[in-house]
């Protein structure tokens, strides 16, 4: 594990450089989906620090079995309206809000837990209707609506490019992401920030780096294959 991890930071940190960027810009989600709690703490040991999880049930024993670490949640699967509450209990930030009904609901829950839920905007870039994320379409007026929420932060952009066996092949879809967030950067929304891309898994994330990513997030590199 702690090899594992220490050769993602490297490549992490050679990508960086490699790009001109500060290595410290970019910072390692640890994918933890379907790994069991020993494996986690297997990662903390090793020094990982923020944990992505999928499944609300499923971090919500993790998140009970570990309350004691001072570590950071971040979910990054697909976010149900009706589980909004338990996402805003438990998690830093949420990188899949694609529906202005699920900001909405955050919302409320935050308010409710007096908390300013952090979250980013999930694109669907490619386009392909199997994938979710909001269209590039329609996003500056999901951002607009959702910025006007009180108790979330938008703070960036999330996406995830369909599977290529070259990571080349996601790079323009990395470089997509990028520029929409310049180019909601340029219309200065308030209580709208853009400093966040997640973006780039196991099998891309130096070419996600090499466009921008400054949340990388990383499952089968760090914990091995989940089957
Ligand atoms: C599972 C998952 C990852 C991690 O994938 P790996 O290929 O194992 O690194 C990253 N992002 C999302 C949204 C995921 O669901």
């Amino acid at each position: 594990m702690k090899k594992r991890l220490e050769s993602v930071r490297e490549r992490i940190r050679n990508a960086a450089i490699s790009s001109n960027r500060d290595p410290d810009s970019v910072r390692l989600v640890a994918v933890s989906k379907t790994k069991p709690v020993e494996s986690i703490l297997e990662a903390i040991e090793a020094g990982a620090t923020i944990f992505g999880e999928n499944y609300i049930q499923e971090a919500r024993e993790k998140f009970t079995a570990l309350a004691e670490h001072d570590i950071s949640w971040h979910f990054i699967g697909h976010l149900q309206s009706n589980k909004a509450k338990y996402a805003v209990r438990q998690f830093d930030l949420i990188h899949s809000v694609d529906s202005l009904k699920l900001a909405r609901e955050l919302d409320r829950h935050a308010l409710k837990n007096g908390k300013i839920q952090q979250i980013l905007i999930q694109v669907n870039i490619s386009g392909e209707s199997s994938k979710s994320g909001v269209e590039e379409q329609t996003l500056l007026e999901l951002v607009r609506e959702a910025g006007k929420l009180e108790n979330v932060s938008i703070r960036g952009l999330m996406t995830m490019p369909p599977f290529f066996d070259n990571p080349e092949k996601a790079r323009p879809i990395f470089a997509a992401l990028r520029k929409l967030r310049d180019r909601i950067e340029q219309e200065a929304i308030a209580n709208v920030f853009m400093e966040e891309l997640s973006m780039g898994m196991t099998g891309d994330f130096e070419a996600a780096i090499l466009e921008g990513a400054t949340l990388v997030r990383v499952g089968t590199a760090i914990f091995g294959s989940r089957y």
